[in-house]
């Protein structure tokens, strides 16, 4: 049999055949409702990546709690993927719960600015130590207006991406490095645009790139995640985001952080647990606690470059923002949510678990004599298939094996573990428990005992 990351793939085959039998047996109500939902909606799914899940059908979720979910036929699941990071402070969190239900007769939406934006937009400037903020529905759409916002106030057309990122739907940042060039992304649908010609790309940890790639002094911003997620993880090497920082600032380029992931990191986020001090910021998936909405905040002086740039320019429809963006439901919940649930007690819990975890993984991994890693990010941890850490979007791409991911995931789904499809990620929520992180690492270590070459 061959090997790759340690496995035997010969037994990782006959596993997935094993589970994928097992799962048809166990999940008949959601196979029935798979099938109905197969003949209205668009690939069978409500959102057509909901059949990229290792499961052969669609799993149907009943109802999803704290750090517990359970699906059609009744099974519970200790859920690790908490929508990835959307339900990341556990689902449906009893402060949340409350708001909304108050507001539920007392207006959605009027286009009106409401007493809970001001309590919000102080308590983001508070965390976030940017003092100006505005409103999203979704990341993407956050990201989307901060990149129109920053070209209008600086005048620049391009902007800078590090190679691997994802940053959600926006077109702009769909543009790869490809043998040392770029490259728009082969998956991206219907753009008919060279997006190339305005999107820089670089890897991450390359100080030369950077610069080399800001010295023209047209680029509007650089938009990164401080530590990249979305291609299994890729850590900034030490030094790395004070040297970035230096040299952004020196081309009178901005940088935005998007924290929509690595707010795992703390309160605050990564950049200010780091001192990254970035000129804009930008939040979405759980500012709500999983109701949908997303904010970005600005330093003062680009918000005021910002506001003139929209002063000066003609009357009528700017681009940026859609009229239910910063309606009255989701201020209600991010306002429970930042008071109530975001809170540093809640980070405690979530970074001592998320510390378990990791080194239990360590554990599991090492006992089987696996050449994979596990690198955390606060109450956000992954393994990965390599011995250590890729230091780039490249070497990070390498290393993804989704077919070896389906086996482990579909195994731990069959034993009531839900971690997150498309890449190795684990988060821990407040009410996940001990008792959930010892669960998830006996059924790890069963799988990679049954995969592991000899
Ligand atoms: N930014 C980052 C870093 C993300 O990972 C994602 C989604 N995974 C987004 C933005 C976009 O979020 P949404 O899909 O909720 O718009």
């Amino acid at each position: 049999s061959t090997l790759c990351a340690g496995i035997d793939w010969q037994r990782g085959q006959q596993l997935r055949e094993q589970e994928r039998a097992t799962f048809l047996k166990n999940n008949p109500k959601s196979c029935a409702l798979a099938e109905r939902a197969g003949q209205h909606l668009l690939f069978g799914v409500p959102m057509h990546w909901m059949t990229d899940w290792s499961t052969p059908f669609s799993l149907t979720v009943n109802t999803a709690n704290g750090a517990t979910l359970s699906d059609a036929d009744g099974h519970r699941y200790v859920d690790f993927c908490l929508g990835d990071t959307g339900a990341m402070f556990g689902h449906s969190p009893a402060p949340v719960a409350k708001a909304l239900a108050k507001q539920a007769s007392e207006g959605y939406t009027s286009m009106m600015a409401s007493e809970d934006a001001v309590i919000v937009a102080e308590e983001l400037a508070r965390r976030f130590e940017l003092p100006v903020w505005q409103f999203a529905l979704s990341a993407s759409d956050a990201n989307r207006f901060v990149i129109r916002w920053i070209r209008a106030a600086t005048g620049r057309s391009k902007i800078l991406v590090f190679n691997g990122c994802y940053h959600g739907t926006v077109d702009d940042v769909f543009v790869d490095l490809v043998d040392g060039k770029p490259k728009q992304r082969d998956s991206l649908l219907g753009q008919v645009t060279d997006l190339t010609a305005n999107t820089v790309v670089v890897e991450f940890n390359d100080l030369v790139a950077l610069e080399k790639a800001l010295a023209q002094e047209d680029v509007a911003c650089v938009l990164a995640e401080p530590v990249m997620t979305n291609i299994g993880m890729v850590l900034p090497a030490p030094g790395y985001w004070e040297a970035a920082r230096k040299i952004i600032q020196r081309y009178g380029t901005q940088l935005v952080i998007d924290e929509t992931h690595t707010i795992s990191s703390g309160p605050g986020g990564y950049a200010v647990l780091n001192g990254l001090k970035p000129d804009a910021i930008v939040l979405g998936k759980p500012i709500g606690g999983g109701v949908p909405c997303a904010v970005y905040g600005f330093t003062k002086e680009l918000a005021q470059r910002v506001e003139q740039a929209k002063r000066h320019a003609p009357p009528g429809h700017s681009g940026v923002g859609t009229t239910l963006t910063a309606n009255m439901l989701t201020m209600a919940a991010m306002r429970a949510n930042l008071t109530e649930v975001m809170t540093d007690a809640a980070y405690q819990k979530m970074l001592a678990l998320a510390g378990q975890l990791a080194v239990g993984l360590r554990a599991v991994i090492a006992d089987n004599k696996l050449p994979w890693c596990v690198t955390q990010v606060g109450a956000r941890t992954e393994f990965q298939f390599c011995s250590q850490p890729p230091i780039n979007g490249s070497a990070a791409e390498l290393i993804l094996d989704s077919e070896l991911e389906k086996i482990v995931h579909l195994f731990l789904l069959n034993r009531g573990i839900l971690i997150t499809p498309f890449h190795n990620m684990m988060l821990v929520c407040p009410q996940t428990t001990e008792d959930d992180i010892a669960h998830f690492l006996n059924v790890f270590n069963q799988c990679l005992r049954l995969l592991k070459s000899a």
